[in-house]
């Protein structure tokens, strides 16, 4: 096993820095971005070879990850995420039979997407020989990194604000990883292991502070290009947090492009947030280049909670580059679209996913897409973790049970 990463480079500057190295952020403060050496793969792999067959889910896209040593692959059963048109709900949310597909993170192991960028960027602190990890998180990146991080046999500390659902807390700690409740927002738990990088000796694996995270969602990319057989839809909808998932898919696209191996034209790429904490939009709306940080951040969608990107500039030109869009829908939205799409088409979504689809709505009213583009939306998380309505119809099973009910 090799690999063909060749270098990293700075996002802002283009400043090169080495592969062989550990890296978080570059010289001035910006994510670094992996660079492979794509004429190669090139001329040695072709569009209908290049996947890895034998390996689990996204480890088939091998030849566009970082990862040299086969040792290092820290796996816990990755699949492949089916895409899942919606049905019955399509006509409910103004579009057509056909033309709406989900793409289901839910399936993935630890129940979200979170796991596709945690295991590249545990397997690198593995090959690099890392001993300690932390991170800041909303819940589903801290479930990903500890087990990855058990799997690997490497520690983990995971920082996450006190609201956060329990089930993520719970499933953390359960999952080998010492677990701490901050009586703030993520990006205060981010400082926290920001500050304990020299005292205490982790490596900081924050949203695009390290460059491997974006690599293992930039498979969602690479994994929607094969489905549909190299062929991109019309649009993606990405509820939008960090952003690390949006960028990585455009970076994927213009890996493919580049190699020569996509078909047509690339997609629009629109960014959901929700109303209750909207960055990203309101710097697309101004036009601005970097966003504002948020003010009490607050939404039923805790994966989209994040007052602060990193990558905030990132997301904007991924956005604009792609004549997409930014915007934001309200929480009461959210939960009406995801009891709709539940009860209707038996698609339990995550609120962050059922954001994309109440989004979708919008998109629709405002003009921005047509019933006639092919759009897929991302659900990245299991439904099952997230608050649900109760449920307490009750039957005495020692008196007569009137039948009739069940008809009606
Ligand atoms: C982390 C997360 C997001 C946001 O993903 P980013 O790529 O960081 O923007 C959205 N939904 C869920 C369920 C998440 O866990």
């Amino acid at each position: 096993m090799s690999t063909y990463l060749s270098h990293l480079e700075c996002s802002k500057t283009g400043d090169i820095y080495p592969a062989n190295q550990i890296h978080n952020l570059s010289k001035n403060g910006m994510p670094l971005l992996a660079r492979y050496d794509l004429k190669k793969i090139k001329s040695e792999l072709n569009k209908d070879s290049w996947c890895l067959e034998s390996a689990p889910g996204f480890w088939r896209y091998q030849a566009l990850l970082p990862v040299a040593n086969s040792a290092s692959r820290i796996s816990l059963g990755e699949v492949i995420t089916p895409l899942i048109p919606l049905n019955k709900t399509v006509q409910m949310l103004g579009g057509k039979l056909g033309n709406i597909i989900i793409k289901d993170e839910g399936r993935l192991p630890t129940g979200s997407f979170k796991a596709r960028g945690l295991a590249l960027a545990v397997s690198m602190a593995h090959q690099f020989g890392l001993e300690h990890l932390a991170i800041p998180t909303n819940g589903n990146a801290g479930a990903a990194l500890a087990a990855y991080a058990r799997q690997a046999n490497i520690k983990a500390t995971v920082f996450c604000p006190e609201d956060t659902p329990k089930v993520n807390i719970r499933e953390i700690q359960l999952q080998g990883a010492d677990t701490y409740l901050v009586n703030g927002l993520i990006n205060d738990c981010g400082k926290i292991v920001l500050e304990g990088k020299e005292k205490v000796g982790w490596f900081d694996v924050s949203t695009l502070k390290e460059p491997y995270r974006i690599e293992g969602k930039k498979t969602m990319g690479l994994e929607l290009a094969e489905q549909m057989q190299w062929t991109l839809p019309d649009a993606i909808f990405y509820p939008t947090g960090g952003g690390t998932g949006l960028i990585g898919m455009w970076k994927a696209f213009s890996e493919l492009k580049e190699l020569g191996w996509l078909k047509g034209k690339l997609p629009k790429m629109i960014a959901i947030q929700s109303s209750g904490c909207a960055p990203i939009v309101d710097a697309f709306k101004k036009g601005l280049n970097h966003a504002n940080a948020w003010d009490n951040a607050n939404t039923v969608a805790s994966g989209i909670r994040v007052p602060v990107a990193i990558g905030d500039f990132l997301i904007l030109d991924a956005i604009r580059q792609s004549n997409g869009f930014a915007f934001a829908v309200e929480d009461e939205h959210i939960i009406e679209i995801r009891d709709m799409i539940s009860k209707e088409d038996g698609l339990l979504l995550c609120p962050e996913g059922a954001a994309t689809a109440a989004g979708y709505q919008v998109a629709l009213k405002k003009g921005i897409i047509s019933k006639d583009e092919k759009v897929v939306l991302f659900n990245c998380a299991s439904g099952l973790k997230y608050p649900m309505p109760k449920s307490d119809k009750k039957i005495d099973k020692d008196s007569a049970i009137k039948f009739t009910k069940f008809t009606k």
